[in-house]
This record gives structure tokens, sequence and C-alpha cells, in this order.
């Protein structure tokens, strides 16, 4: 075929250096030649569909090729319209094409036949299904039994579709997998800059820190991953932190592998490298951080106590502690007096009412000085000592920091901060050397995530739920990041409450989150749960002890919008069932999903909207109006009209862009597939407030400037969350900095926040500013035969759950082995492929040994997207073992009958199966950590590593529930709960992220309750 197409750049938003995408003018007619015909030169004709890849979170554009002939979808490729992925795509990505022909897919509604986890099904129509749920749910909330709803959603795919849902019936029972995956991270992000993701500019950085397997298994994998290169490519520095040798950390020009949680003292004593050889951005500090607040509250100290011990207190044996300590908190009146002469203070104002000792005109230096001081003893010995690494590699890396300026790119998620207990903490410490060098919000930096998306006003938009739901919000947790799902059998067996009906939601708690028999007893026990409804495109280990079972779309088969921090800019990402857009765009009339899907697979979308419209068919409940249609009011909302409506009305520049192309929004976004909105956003917290947003305004001592004038409407504003208001009902609008009213950051100061009187005000008062704090896997916590599994890593071909039938992904990678070092399997005489055993605090797994010098000596890990099983012949049959679950009292175990192999499909290849291991499924054997500040449950487990008894085989696991109960109460007596240590009455500081916020009174704790402090 002759080549038509020699342009060395794509035109589109990717601007990349190939040539090979199809230039989407012929995107309704490409000719590409049939590989299998060859050496034949036979030609096939394509339609080309956008949508976005649904197999992690970073949506990547796909374009799906649609025969023109057969009307089948031969392949999927990158979208080049799409500005987050630019064409490209991870493995995972074109494999896509796998799972929608999957021949073990579930393609009808099934309701069980026998009792929950016989494995026993039949098929239901829809419409039965509908009207069963509906009735429940209309049931719960007429009677008031509203907290007995709960949808628990594992990959959401949208930015709040199903939360205004849930606002819509006034259930606050949204509850999310984030604790099993990103609290951590959040927490120590949401700590400094009042957003809980951070959105690094890789591609401009003259520095690239990470502290996680970016190129494989972080977050945002290929978007960033092709960024972290275009960076290297120009000459930026990359340095990886990761215990195992990852594959980013084969790209690294610096890789340390330190010690689990130790991270925390290595950032720290960089940090201290660049505060006291004066290589922070004084300005910066000066302007942004709040260090006026942080000087106050050290005059108030004196009389404000001081959070008690906690199990895992960090007790370095250099005490640092005890220097740090000295440093933080002025302790007396006295000590402040004497400290104050010895900075030369000037103290020209006291609180006269309360006679306090204020320090808030103290200037700058004195902070700088007091800066000094507090980490000074971070060193690089100390740091070398924690962590394993070499205090001169410590201190090369800390001057390849120092020489980023502004263009420091970092980032963390997953990785250490789900590990350890307060990995939270690593996030902050990781944050405050951008948060010095001034890194922040600018080009090579890391911006806030919010100012780097976008998400639109939808057409409906319901109240927020008059109710607070305890069992996903307990009131042990009041600072975490967010709902304490993986808490959820444990809440319920507490008595805390029961369900009426719960969904499941691309979620797989049984094999995805720890303590899975904890799951599997509270699924079966129907006291505690009345009706599960799994809402999931595959079979999977949680589906099979549900009551109904409801075929979702793939990510080819569904609509959602979203928008994704992938660097400075904002854009919108469309997916779409492709086959309806073709549809639609060769002129047919399609009405429902369903039509096109396979089977009778539909979409959430339509199916939520549905639900509700049958919860409250007259309207009488008020909730049928928010599924209502704007254009037939009294008919049902149509996804046309609800992205229709977005696209019209939210997305500031596309109906304009749409209409040169003479075509509607929804139309235009079915074409590409994606919108750009903005580049360059830059610094949002130095804009100047303009004037009609300062109406009544008033100002505190510390700078904050709060309105009366209400949020201005423009879209073009970026969204900035603000904390709370005033006692006289202002806004926050932004603070004073060098006498100008600038926007700030969404923290309750508006600037960065150094000092967290949020942490100080709930119990934490000694973590008030960023610290290294001893883990739960700390060698002082570890018996001295104990060593620690590290679980958070993943090979980057394999998906959570959906992937188990994806034939390419499977035959590059199906098992997952216990990584140790050369040193460590030495000792334990232990060779490649032998049988280990590995304890854990509550049962043990047999796996085989993988000896590498790719991981710190001592240390082990295994991935955890391997494991897969079934019990009985449903399931996907390529990735899951079959496996006996045996179970006597609180003991249980899981013995694996039989591997993968050839069988017999629709898909010839399933024959052609080679591999039988599958994995083995580690997590069953976790029991719950949950961190007694951010929730994040703490993945690292202290294990013992053995060879496996004669006895063992491989797969075999062993649990005992009742182990479980302990160490989760155990837990969660080093919590602070709100009832004892709420500052004012409330569960949780309102101006932290909640996914669905309830009604501000609902934050009041229930009378009776008193405040720690009033
Ligand atoms: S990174 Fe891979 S799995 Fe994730 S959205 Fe992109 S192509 Fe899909």
């Amino acid at each position: 075929m002759k080549r038509e197409h020699s342009e060395t750049f794509y035109p589109g938003p990717s601007r990349i250096h190939l040539s090979a995408f199809p230039p989407k003018e012929r995107w309704d007619d490409w000719p590409e030649l049939d590989s299998q015909a060859w050496p034949r030169r036979k030609e096939r004709r394509y339609q080309l569909v956008p949508t976005t890849c649904f197999n992690c979170e970073s949506a990547c554009g796909l374009l799906a090729y649609i025969d023109k002939d057969t009307g089948a979808i031969q392949k999927f490729e990158g979208n080049p319209e799409n500005p987050g992925s630019r064409g490209r795509n991870c493995a995972k990505g074109p494999a896509t094409l796998n799972q929608i022909t999957d021949p073990d897919r579930i393609l009808y509604p099934l309701k069980r036949a026998g009792k929950r986890g016989d494995g026993k099904w039949e098929r239901v129509s829809w419409d039965a299904v509908l009207d069963t749920i509906a009735a429940r749910i209309r049931n719960a909330i007429v009677e008031d039994r509203r907290a007995e709803i709960m949808y628990h959603v594992g990959r959401p795919g949208e930015d709040g579709f199903t939360e205004r849902i849930l606002a819509a019936w006034g259930v606050d029972g949204h509850n999310s997998h984030t604790n099993i995956c990103s609290s951590g991270a959040r927490e120590g992000y949401q700590l400094w800059m009042g957003l809980d993701r951070p959105s690094p500019d890789h591609a401009n950085a003259k520095v690239i820190l990470l502290i996680s397997a970016h190129l494989e298994s972080g977050h945002y994998f290929n978007p960033h991953a092709q960024r972290v290169i275009d960076g290297k490519a120009s000459g930026a520095k990359l340095i990886v932190f990761d215990t195992r040798l990852s594959n980013t950390a084969t790209h690294a020009d610096f890789f340390i592998a330190p010690y689990p949680g130790s991270e925390a003292a290595i950032l720290l004593s960089i940090a201290n490298y660049l505060i006291q050889n004066n290589l922070y951005n004084r300005e910066f500090v000066r302007r942004w951080w709040n260090w006026k607040e942080y000087l106050e509250q050290r005059s108030e100290s004196a009389e404000q106590p001081r959070g008690g011990e906690i199990f895992i207190e960090p007790t370095p044996t250099n005490d640092v502690r005890s220097q740090q300590s000295a440093a933080h908190f002025v302790e007396s009146e006295k000590e402040a007096n004497a400290f104050a002469e010895s900075i030369n203070m000037s103290r020209r104002r006291r609180d006269a009412a309360s006679d306090k000792l204020k320090f808030v005109e103290q200037n700058f230096e004195d902070f700088e000085r007091i800066l000094k001081q507090i980490y000074a003893s971070y060193t690089f010995e100390f740091a070398a000592q924690e962590s394993g690494v070499d205090a001169g590699t410590i201190e090369e890396i800390a001057k390849v920091i120092a020489t980023a300026g502004t263009k420091l790119s970092s980032h963390n998620w997953r990785s250490v901060t789900s590990g350890v207990s307060h990995g939270w903490s690593v996030a902050r410490a990781l944050f405050m050397l951008n948060a010095l060098l001034g890194a922040v919000a600018t080009e090579g930096g890391v911006f806030p995530n919010a100012w780097n998306k976008f998400v639109p006003k939808p057409i409906h938009t319901p109240p927020h739920p008059r109710m607070w739901g305890e069992i996903n919000w307990p009131r042990e947790f009041p600072l975490s990041m967010h709902e304490m799902s993986f808490l959820l059998p444990h809440l319920l067996k507490d008595g805390r409450g029961k369900l009426d009906t719960y969904f499941t939601r691309v979620y797989n708690p049984v094999w995805t989150n720890p303590d899975g028999f904890s799951w599997i007893e509270a699924l079966t026990d129907e006291n505690l749960i009345g009706c599960h409804v799994a809402l999931t495109p595959v079979w999977n280990e949680t589906s099979y002890f549900a009551d109904y079972i409801l075929p979702m779309g793939l990510g080819p088969e569904r609509h959602d919008i979203h928008s994704y921090e992938t660097h400075d800019s904002q854009w919108l990402g469309f997916r779409q069932p492709v086959m309806r857009a073709a549809r639609q765009r060769n002129g047919d009339d399609v009405r429902d999903t369903r039509e096109v899907n396979p089977g009778e697979v539909w979409e959430e979308n339509e199916f939520w909207m549905e639900l509700t419209w049958r919860i409250d068919p007259d309207g009488s409940l008020g909730i049928r109006q928010f599924v209502e249609s704007k254009k037939e009011p009294g008919q049902r909302l149509s996804v046309d009209e609800y992205y229709g409506w977005i696209f019209e009305n939210s997305v500031p520049g596309l109906p304009e862009k749409a209409a040169a192309e003479n075509l509607a929004p929804l139309d235009f976004m079915r074409r590409y597939g994606a919108f750009e909105i903005a580049r360059k956003i830059g610094a949002i917290h130095e804009q100047t407030v303009p004037s009609e947003e300062l109406g009544d305004v008033r100002e505190d001592s510390l700078g904050r400037v709060f309105t009366r004038a209400s949020k201005p409407a423009s879209p073009n504003v970026v969204p900035l969350p603000s904390p709370d208001g005033d006692a006289e009902g202002r806004r926050l609008v932004g603070i004073r900095v060098d006498g100008e009213i600038k926007r700030g950051f969404p923290t309750p100061s508006g600037r960065l926040e150094f000092f967290s009187r949020t942490l100080a005000d709930w119990g934490w008062r000694q973590y008030a500013i960023p610290t290294y704090i001893k883990s739960h896997v700390h060698p002082d916590n570890l018996e001295p035969d104990q060593t620690i599994l590290i679980s958070t890593f993943r090979l980057p071909i394999q998906i959570h759950t959906r992937s188990a039938n994806a034939k390419w992904l499977n035959e590059i990678a199906h098992t997952n082995p216990l990584w140790l070092h050369t040193s460590h399997a030495a000792k334990l005489n232990l060779k490649t492929g032998d049988l280990v055993r590995v304890e854990t605090e509550i049962g043990y797994f047999v796996v085989r040994a993988w000896v590498t010098e790719g991981i710190k000596p001592g240390i082990v890990a295994c991935s955890h997207h391997m494991g897969r099983w079934k019990v009985h012949e449903n399931g996907q049959k390529q990735l899951m073992a079959t496996v006996r679950l045996e179970h006597e009292g609180d003991r249980w175990a899981l013995k694996r009958e039989r591997g993968a192999g050839p069988y017999e499909s629709s898909d010839a290849d399933t024959l052609r199966i080679w591999w039988n291991d599958v994995g083995v499924h580690q997590n069953l054997t976790f029991p719950v950590h949950p961190d007694p500040i951010s929730g994040m449950h703490c993945w690292h487990q202290a294990v013992r590593v053995r060879k496996a008894e004669p006895t063992d085989n491989y797969g075999d696991i062993h649990v005992d529930t009742e182990k479980s109960r302990e160490i989760y109460k155990k837990w969660l007596a080093q919590t602070r709960p709100a009832d004892e240590h709420s500052p004012n009455g409330e569960r949780r500081p309102y101006w932290m992220l909640r996914p669905l916020k309830p009604a501000r009174e609902f934050y009041k704790l229930p009378e009776g309750t008193k405040p720690s402090t009033p």
C-alpha cells in the first residue's frame, strides 16, 4: 500500500514524533493490510471510534478499529487526540480486545439459585432485577433505614456520577477502595496543600524524584511514565527510591533501596541539607508557608496538652525525637521567654484576653532559625542508620536535588505510603522538598491535582445527604482518607449496623482486600448483609457470594467522563460504547447501550438512572427529579441528553470548537474522545483575587480574607475547594501576601501547611510538622526471626480483577514468586523454584522462591496481581486456579485442586494455554492494619520465611479469623476517636476531602459527646 501520510508530527494534541497515527480526518474510512492474509496484500477498511481504557485509572485514550465489512472490533490502539496519553498505551490497553472477546465473561443478569456461595445461578431478566432492588431501596428509604444501603466501588472511572445518584437517594452510603490503595499518599499531600494528589510536570523537570515504581506499577502509569522518559531525554536526573529493583529503577540515575518505612528519614535529611546550607527558596517559603501560624502555636503550646504515646511511636536511637520535641514545642513561658530573647525577636503584641504569649509578629528570620534547629538532627548519618543506605550516597542525592531549583518533580503513590504505619509522613516529607525549593505549581515542579484536571458541572445536582454513614466513616478515624472500606466485615461483626442492600461495583474485596476470609464470613451471613448485588464485567471471588450478578460493560461498552492530572493542563476524556458511537455515526438511532453490547451487558449510567427512576416512579419521594429529562419532562434522562448537556453547558471552549467542525459538542466528543480545555494552568495560588469576589470582606490575623460575595459562576475559574468560612458565614476567598489578596491554597490557612493545626487539634500534636515516625515494621518492632514482606507492587501487565482472561497479558506473566535476595536465600538454604512457607500474624501461604539480586537483602516481596481462584466451574479459566475451601469455626484453608490449562471455548486460543501456574493469593493471609490517622491499610507484613514443610503444597493457605479480630482490635486501640479528640464537636474537619459530603449539620457528633477542647 502506498503510504499517503508522511507528516513528521501527528498534528493533533499528541504532537509527537510519529507519523503512524491515522489522521483524524480519515477516521471514517481507514485502510490497512490484513496481517492474517499475508503474503497476499488484502486491504481491510475500518471505522475508527475513540473511547478510553478502563484497565487502570489513567484513562488513556483508545481507538477501536471497527471492520466496516464485519462490524467487529479488530483491535484497539492509542488515541492520538487524547492529551493525557498522546496515543500511547501500556500492554493492558490493546488487551482490552481480549476482555471483549473473553469466552468466559458474564453476559446475562444472574440470580443465585442455592445458598450464598453454592455456585448455583439462574438467568433472570433486567426488569425483574431492577424491580426487586428498587423495592428494597425504596422500603429502606421510606422506613428511614437509609444507613442500610451501601455502594462499594473499586474502579470508579468517572468523577462523581454514582455519588450524585446516592445523594439523590439521600444516602451517605458511598464506600470506596481508597484505604487499600492510596490513603497514605493522599493524607500527606492533603496536609500540605489541601488537595490530596500531586500533579508532577516530569517532562520539564530538571530532577525527577520518585518513591514508587512509576513506569510499571505506580499511578498514571502510562501518561506519567512517558513524561518521565521525556524529562530524561531532555537531560533530567531521575532518582528512584524503591526497596525492589523495579523497571523504573532500571532507568534511574540514582537508585537506592532503603529499609521499608525509612524513606521519611532520608527525605528529611535532604530537607535538612537544604535548610542548613541556605539552599532553599527563601522567598517562596516566606510567602507561602504558614510559618506565622506555626510560630503563633508555639507560644500557645505551654497551655495545650501534648498528644500521648502510641504503640508505634518513634524512638530514634540517636535521640532525634527528644531533640525534635524540644525544638517543636516551647514547653513553658519561661522557656519561651528565654528562647525569644536568644533570637532577639521583637514581641510587639500580646494577647490581652488570654494573656498568652504571641509570637505572631516575629519575623521570618526567626522562623528560619527555628527551622534550622528543628531539623538539625536529621543528618545523613541518621538517615543512613535508619535506611541502610550509605550516607555519602544520600548526600550525593541531596546535592543533585539542590540543583533542581523550581524544577523538581516528585511523586509518590502507593509504595511505602501504603505499606507502613504513618506512611503518610513519607508523602509529607517528600512534598516538603518541593515546598522548600518553591517547586510548586512551576514548570517542572509539582501542581496540586485539582488545578490540572477539570470536573464539569452535571445536568442535575442533588443536595448533600442528611445523614452520616457510621459504618463507612467510623468515629475512630476522623482524619481518614477516605471511607474505612476494608474494615467493613469487622465493623459489621462489631454490631455497628447491618446492610439491607450492598452493591459491589468493579470491586473484589474477597480477593483484593486483606483478610478475605473475614469478608467471606460477612458476605455469607444474611443477618449482616441482606442482599448483595455484584456489578461486574467478569467473574470474581466476591461475586461468588452475591445474590445477584449484574454484567456491566468493559471500557468500550460504557459511558464515563474523566480528567486526570497527567501534566500541567486540563483535559476531559470521554469513554463511550464504541459500537453505539459507530452506529450513531452511521445514522442509526440507539437509545439503550444494551442494544449494541454483547448479550445483555449493560452500562452503569443507564442502570443507575433506571434504578433511581423505579425507586421513585411517581416522583413522590423527590428522588426521580434527579434523573429526569429536561428536554422531555416526565421522561427518564438518556445518556445522550446527560452528556450532551454537560458538553454544551459545562466545558469551556468545547461548543465553539465543535461548531468550527459543524458538530454538536456531544458529536465532537463521540468523534474524538477527548478535549483539551487549557494548557499551562500555572500558579493558581499566585492569582490576584478580582475585586468582584471581594464583597464585605474580613481579614484575620494570619492574613486570611473572607468574603460574602458569591462564588463566580464562570466555568473558566479553576475549582478551588474552600475550607471552612468564618464565624459569620463568609467564605475564605484568599490570603493577603505582601499586601495583595491572592487565591492561595485550599487549606485552612490558605497557605502551604508546614504546621498542621488540624493534626494538632485532633489529637496528634506531636506530628503537627513533617516528622519521621518509626513504622510497624521498623526493626524495633520486629522479632529477630521476622522480616518484611512487600506486597504493594505488581507486574505491569495485570489488572486486579478484570485481566484474568486477557490472554495476551497472561502469556507474558501469570505467576508471583517470592522475591528474595541471593544472600538471604543462601541463609535459608533456598534456591529458585523451592517451596517456601510465609507466615503472617494470622496464618501462612506457600509460594515458590525466586532468588534475585534485585531486592534489598533480608526483605522479601510478592506481586499482588496474581493468585486468582474459583471454587466452581464458573470463572475466568485462563488465570484462575480451581480450589477447595475448607472451613471449621474460625479456621480456614484454601487448597489448590488444579491450575490453568487448555480448554475448549469460542476462542481457539484457549486450547493453546501452556501455563498451569497462576500464582498464590497472599492477601488472604494478611490481617487488617488501619493506620490511626490516614486509615490506610498498612500492607507490609512482618513475616517469617522458611522452607516449606513436606506436607505443604504450592498455593496452600491457612488462616485463623479469630486472630484477625484480635489484630483489628489492637490497631483500633491506637486511634484517637472524634468522641474524645474532636476540638469542635464534629466528626471530621469539614475542610478535609470526602467523596460524598453529608449536609454540614450531620458532621455534628450526637448529643452528649464532649469535644476535647472547647
Ligand atoms: S496505563 Fe495502561 S491500563 Fe492504564 S489506562 Fe493507560 S493503557 Fe489502560
